[in-house]
């Protein structure tokens, strides 16, 4: 990763080695490592009786393609926050979090590694949905007739929670 050439702290060149336990940019001046960490999203399962909501992807990566809706979580929000900050962003819809039903890590895509949260939304009203900023249309789907969306980790949140249905 280019921006860490240089030691954010000293400005010193890091090196990229062996350390506390891993390969990791560190600074042999001031020895602050730098550690990297994928970066968390809430996926949104929003279940309208048995149908589920996807949203057209209004811009790239996955540009006209389905997807849940979702996004990053913000510093200093909890899953939970970011999930429904999210899903009124992208729907109009206001709803909760229920449950977290499993994750995803997702290596090396547009925006770094991600580690996707998947979440079950109770929504209040489905009347308000409104496609919203990074959505250029909405859909529901039957879950065995969705089509296949844009990013792998969505694929496998949608099968993680058609499995749970099966336990209940
Ligand atoms: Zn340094």
């Amino acid at each position: 990763m280019k921006k860490l050439i240089y030691c954010s702290h000293c400005s010193n060149k890091n090196s990229y080695s062996q350390i506390d336990g891993a390969i990791r940019y560190h600074c042999s001046k001031c020895k602050t490592i730098h550690y990297q960490n994928p970066k968390p999203t809430a996926t949104l399962i929003c279940m309208k009786n048995d149908e589920i909501l996807l949203v057209k992807r209004a811009f790239d990566p996955g540009k006209g393609e389905w997807s849940l809706p979702g996004g990053f979580i913000e510093l200093g929000e909890t899953p939970e926050e970011g999930a429904v900050r999210e899903l009124k962003e992208e729907t109009n819809l206001d709803g909760e979090a229920v449950k977290l039903i499993g994750n995803c890590s997702h290596f090396n895509s547009v925006f770094g590694d991600i580690l996707l949260l998947g979440i079950i939304m109770k929504i209040n009203n489905w009347g308000n949905l409104i496609p919203g900023d990074d959505a250029q249309s909405a859909g529901f789907f039957k879950l065995n007739e969705s089509p296949k969306m844009a990013f792998e980790c969505h694929n496998k949140i949608l099968s993680i929670y058609k499995k749970s249905l099966h336990k209940l």
